[in-house]
């Protein structure tokens, strides 16, 4: 099963993502985590994109695709993939398109937990201390948030109509929202 988690930042799709994990025997595809490991390991792709990450901006589309890539034509992964911060903009949504369809794959689910500002700044600030994450600064969230409303939010105009896409409340308490999904999944 290919699940996507949609929304803002802080909106909760990596905890989310998790718990898909381990329900599903699935595999999280985290870009920012694997973003994040290309600035620890000190790669190239990572010194491109320090900058960008630091300051709350995307990643240009053509390395985040690539990595994407192949996570799909990955074999051991088919079919089982938990998208936590992919697709982001329409260009990406496009991208993920072509590389189901010439993996000879399918989204199951879209779920989209919908968070307002205040909450999201809350939440932030809140796991800023929990994580010590240097784009986590008040600031960068606020930088985050409107790249979110501009550029990542018209894709639920490329998902909302099909049926598989279900909106929650990304304001409830985490372990309600993973109720709510998991009886999505059973249905
Ligand atoms: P996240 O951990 O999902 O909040 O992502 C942290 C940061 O990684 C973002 O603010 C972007 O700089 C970068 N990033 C993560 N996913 C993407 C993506 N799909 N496209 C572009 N940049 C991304």
């Amino acid at each position: 099963m290919n699940i996507i988690l949609f929304g803002p930042p802080g909106a909760g799709k990596g905890t989310q993502a998790k718990n898909l994990v381990e329900k599903l025997n699935g595999f999280q595809i985290s870009t920012g985590d694997i973003l994040r490991n290309e600035i620890k390991m000190d790669t190239e792709i990572g010194k491109k994109i320090i900058n960008n990450m630091n300051e709350g901006k995307f990643v240009n589309d053509e390395i985040v695709n690539e990595l994407i890539k192949k996570v799909l034509f990955n074999p051991q992964k088919k079919d089982n993939l938990i998208f936590d911060g992919y697709p982001r903009s329409i260009s990406q949504a496009k991208n993920l398109e072509k590389l189901l369809k010439d993996t000879n794959q399918k989204i199951d689910f879209i779920f989209f937990l919908n968070v307002d500002k205040e909450t999201i700044i809350k939440r932030i600030e809140k796991r800023k201390i929990q994580e010590s994450r240097s784009d986590d600064e008040l600031d960068t969230i606020l930088k985050r948030y409107d790249t979110y409303m501009h550029t990542t939010k018209p894709v639920l105009d490329f998902y909302n109509k099909n049926s598989n896409f279900y909106e929650l409340d990304g304001a409830l308490e985490i372990e309600e929202i993973t109720t709510k999904i998991n009886d999505f999944l059973t249905v």
